[in-house]
């Protein structure tokens, strides 16, 4: 399969929780997958979108709502994880694209979940770990979280600290940053 290289999608999903366990016949699932296209010849984030998935195994606790501020309404109208898996597939073109996201938690969850559910996964094997990448690049002693990234980059934090769209454009203004920081300029490759 050809891999488009002009874009990157970078990913930040939101999932079910609570303060400790998960109550009795619950699992964590995710109920919003969070996107943002980079774009990589500007290295800029040029697009974003949150999916709102509805929840098959779990219900959204207090916890949860204070967390991320989604609430059962919301995601009860969301749509099936089989039709936001298809939706990354044919719009965001998800399987020919170098995906991105922070730490190795996303494509985690989304490996399990869709090895429980039965549905296709939706992305290649070119995954960026930009958690990793911003440690690496900036030889920090230990990888930091997203907010700290921010911070030390004097990037503001834009939009709402957990809700998967706002931290996935974020995620990419880091991303485009890292990108421009090692970008050889006017040569031939
Ligand atoms: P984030 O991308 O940092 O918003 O986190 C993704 C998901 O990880 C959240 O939707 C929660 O399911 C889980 N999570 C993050 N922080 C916490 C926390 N402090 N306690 C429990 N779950 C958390
Ligand atoms: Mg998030």
């Amino acid at each position: 399969m050809t891999i488009k290289l002009n874009k990157i999608i970078v990913i930040d999903i939101e999932a079910t929780c609570w303060e400790k366990n998960p109550p009795p016949e619950q699992e964590s699932e995710i109920i919003e997958i969070g996107v943002c296209i980079l774009d990589v010849a500007l290295a800029k984030p040029v697009e974003k979108e949150s999916i709102l998935v509805r929840p098959e195994r779990s219900k959204i606790s207090e916890f949860c709502t204070q967390l991320t501020t989604l609430t059962q309404a919301e995601v009860d109208k969301g749509i099936t994880f089989d039709e936001a898996c298809l939706k990354l597939r044919k719009k965001y073109e998800s399987l020919q694209r170098v995906w991105a996201s922070w730490g190795g938690y996303d494509k985690n969850m989304f490996e399990k979940q869709c090895l429980s559910r039965g549905v296709k996964y939706p992305f290649g094997i070119r995954h960026i770990n930009v958690k990793n990448l911003f440690a690496l690049v900036h030889a920090l002693p230990k990888e930091v979280g997203m907010a700290n990234a921010l911070e030390l980059l004097d990037i503001p934090l834009e939009g709402t600290h957990h809700r998967g769209g706002d931290d996935a454009w974020n995620i990419g203004k880091i991303l485009g940053k890292l990108l421009l920081q090692s970008r050889i300029i006017n040569k031939e490759v």
